[in-house]
């Protein structure tokens, strides 16, 4: 679904990103772990272009997206993103929230994207707040939406960056059990946390990304029961 070859971002001199190789498949839920500053959000914008590469290529089923003659956009549709921060739109409801880009973009009418987003809601297990703001909503509660939000465009991989770093704590197991669902109807999934649990239980495989490159992956079981790399084994002391 995924293919990356010999991805670099460098800003300015400041290289960030320093040759990143990697092929994700459908239905696998890729985990990424690693130190602060170590390039995790930049190697997830860089698969929908949020940010622009300044090397290597991305391709994106079976189309280049880091080729400028094709549409970005048309690809990007495809790809969900969840943030750390939520960014919903606090001036629209919720339900103006997961309706926006479809109806914006054409591709559901006002009547079809009021259905999706009241499906979505219940899927989510929100299906009063359509008519809520934001701001009325706990911090879970506003990832959840985001979360439908991001479905809305029926994606075909779903891209997460933190999504419960900005969490309280007793609202953290709601969003993951949300990621665990999706997982396990079938979602291809690209997730950076520090939820060690739920990499050992959903990942398929995890990646530990250091100083701009991933400097190991394995399955699960092999990346946290035997560690090799020095840095990835002190990583995992400081984690675990
Ligand atoms: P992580 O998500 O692993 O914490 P980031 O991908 O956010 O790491 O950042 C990696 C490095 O790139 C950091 O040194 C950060 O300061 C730098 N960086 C990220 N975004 C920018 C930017 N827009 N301009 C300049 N430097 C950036
Ligand atoms: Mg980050």
């Amino acid at each position: 679904m995924i293919d990356v070859k010999k991805l670099e971002k460098a800003y300015g001199s400041h290289c960030v990103l320093k040759g990143i190789d990697e092929h994700i498949e459908k239905g696998e839920k890729v985990v990424i772990i690693g130190p602060s500053g170590s390039g995790k959000s930049t190697f997830l914008r860089c698969l929908n272009l949020l940010e622009q590469p300044t090397g290597g290529t991305i391709t994106f089923e079976g189309v280049d997206i880091t080729d400028p003659k094709n549409d970005i956009n048309k690809m990007r549709q495809k790809m969900g993103m969840v943030f750390q921060q939520f960014n919903l739109f606090p001036h629209l409801t919720v339900k103006e929230n997961i309706k926006l880009a479809p109806v914006k973009l054409g591709l559901m009418s006002q009547e079809e994207a009021d259905k999706r987003a009241l499906e979505l809601l219940a899927r989510v297990g929100l299906p009063d707040k359509a008519n809520a703001y934001p701001k009325q909503l706990s911090g879970g509660q506003q990832q959840r939406i985001a979360i439908a939000r991001a479905l809305a465009m029926n994606p075909d991989v779903m891209l997460f960056d933190e999504p419960t770093s900005a969490l309280d704590p007793e609202m953290v197991g709601e969003v993951l059990n949300l990621m665990k669902e999706l997982a396990d109807e079938g979602m291809t999934m690209v997730v950076v946390t520090h939820e060690m649990g739920f990499a050992r239980s959903v990942a398929t495989r995890v990646l530990f990304m250091d100083g701009g490159v991933i400097a190991e992956q394995n399955d699960p079981e092999t990346f946290f029961q035997n560690p090799q790399h020095p840095r990835l084994k002190e990583f995992l002391s400081q984690v675990l």
